[in-house]
């Protein structure tokens, strides 16, 4: 089952470390801040995107 992946703004302080490391879901988003590029985790995405969460030093990336 795909899962859905979103930034939560409020904690997001634009550090970058997720487009860094998975550019093809997180990129800058107008505000300063990252934005997802897709709803879902993309097939082949889901161990880089688990990292992208653990690392995520505001616990900004929320998978479901
Ligand atoms: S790693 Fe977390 S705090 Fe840094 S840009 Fe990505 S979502 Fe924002």
């Amino acid at each position: 089952m795909k899962k859905k992946v979103r930034i939560n703004k409020d904690n997001c302080i634009g550090c970058g470390l997720c487009n860094a490391t998975v550019p093809s879901v997180f990129d800058w988003d107008d505000d300063g801040k990252m934005k997802t590029t897709v709803e879902f985790v993309p097939a082949g995405e889901e161990d880089a995107v688990d990292g992208a969460v653990a690392d995520c030093p505001t616990s900004a990336i929320e998978v479901e």
